[in-house]
């Protein structure tokens, strides 16, 4: 039931715009994937989601394994039916959390930003998966490729991805070499169970590794390249700076199958975005939009910033009385309703409505962003997009 098609290819660079077909609908990319991390876009009911023009949401097997445990989900339907999102929906493997958590970091060690001392979870990695401690209940839990998919099956995302060991940024490269190629086995392993237990409905995702080190990027690129997977994910740790990712996914994405599918994982940055899907990116993932929002941050276009940081805060006294919309361009329910002034009391206030508001502005800005993208590639004019969202 999954199919990935490509309508249109550039001519300037590697971007294109596609079309993924799966039994929860259609997905026309590049598009974006809103994390709802526990079954749900936080604050946010999947009818908001929907009016702000998502496709896709996005959910982690490592919190629902943990709480409320994948069998109670599947006793529900499945996560479709548990969450009332009909559209297709995406989970990760659980990796990333079970081995970011568990280093001690969290996800921004993954990406290089470094320790933040956190209580360490992860116990023992094997060749077999790993065993952590669940921050729920303390229980002692294993995590292999065969469970991880035991659980994606029970869940029932549409996309999902092969249980993976994500290596953090200061691990070295012999490391790097060796994590990576226990994942090219827990592939195989991922492949091996879908293929005997799954419905047909569900496409695996195939993780990149080799984190900043280029021949070994090259080699997990093809090592990928050379299994069933229905597409791929772009992942472990893409280096310190942002220059460094750039290239990172710059140079693995010129070496993956462009016949398949290609997901950036956890990266969601305006200019991240412009850069992925000119690199052939087609969708992203990140948890920012709404966790900004939900700290009084609002995503807008470059004419409405005030700094170059890519959003406004609602919090800052300057809008104590200001009584335009958001965004004067935007048309979400926040934006055609409410003003800078009433959001940024509700922040003052402390309401929990003022994470729902800028939650739903994030969200349809997103979006927006994309169909500007979208749009912007089937005229092979990406610059005027840019031009408008970056102004470079
Ligand atoms: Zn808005």
């Amino acid at each position: 039931m999954f199919k990935f098609e490509t309508l249109f290819r550039s001519d300037r660079s590697r971007a294109r715009l596609g079309r993924v077909h799966t039994a929860h609908g259609v997905i026309e990319t590049p598009a974006f994937i809103f994390c709802g991390t526990k079954a749900n876009v936080k604050g946010i009911t999947v009818d908001q989601l929907e009016a702000a023009g998502t496709q896709i949401i996005l959910s982690n097997t490592y919190h629902l394994m943990l709480q409320p445990g994948s069998e109670t989900i599947k006793s529900a339907g499945g996560l479709h039916k548990f969450t009332g999102w009909n559209k297709p929906m995406f989970t990760d493997s659980g990796g990333f959390q079970v081995f970011s958590l568990g280093y001690g970091g969290v996800a921004s060690e993954i990406k290089g930003s470094g320790q933040r001392g956190k209580k360490r979870t992860l116990l023992k990695i094997t060749d077999d998966g790993a065993i952590f401690r669940s921050y729920v209940d303390g229980q002692l839990i294993t995590l292999t490729p065969e469970r991880s998919m035991q659980v994606q099956m029970d869940l029932g995302a549409d996309i999902i991805v092969a249980f993976d060991e994500c290596t953090p940024y200061h691990t070295n490269k012999f490391y790097t070499a060796t994590a990576m190629e226990k994942n090219q086995c827990w592939g195989k392993r991922c492949l091996n169970i879908l293929k005997e237990y799954g419905n047909g409905s569900q496409a695996l995702l195939g993780v990149i590794h080799g984190g900043v080190y280029e021949d070994l990027r090259y080699e997990s690129a093809m090592a990928a390249n050379n299994e069933a997977y229905d597409g791929f994910a772009i992942g472990g740790s893409l280096g310190k700076t942002r220059r460094e990712m750039w290239e990172i996914v710059n140079m693995t994405s010129s070496w993956l199958d462009r016949s398949r599918y290609v997901h950036l994982l956890g990266i969601g940055g305006i200019e991240d975005i412009f850069h992925g899907v000119q690199c052939g990116i087609d969708t992203f993932d990140c948890v920012a939009p709404t966790r900004m929002a939900r700290h009084g941050a609002a995503i807008v276009k470059r004419k409405e910033l005030r700094g170059d940081n890519g959003r406004i805060n609602l919090n800052n006294t300057a809008f104590r009385g200001d009584m335009d919309p958001v965004s004067s361009d935007c048309d979400c329910y926040t934006c055609k309703n409410f003003t800078r002034a009433y959001i940024h009391h509700l922040l003052k206030a402390k309401e929990i409505l003022a994470g729902t508001l800028l939650s739903i502005h994030n969200i349809r800005t997103m979006n927006q962003l994309m169909e500007d993208i979208r749009n912007s590639l089937a005229a092979d004019n990406i610059a005027a997009a840019i031009a408008e969202w970056c102004g470079e």
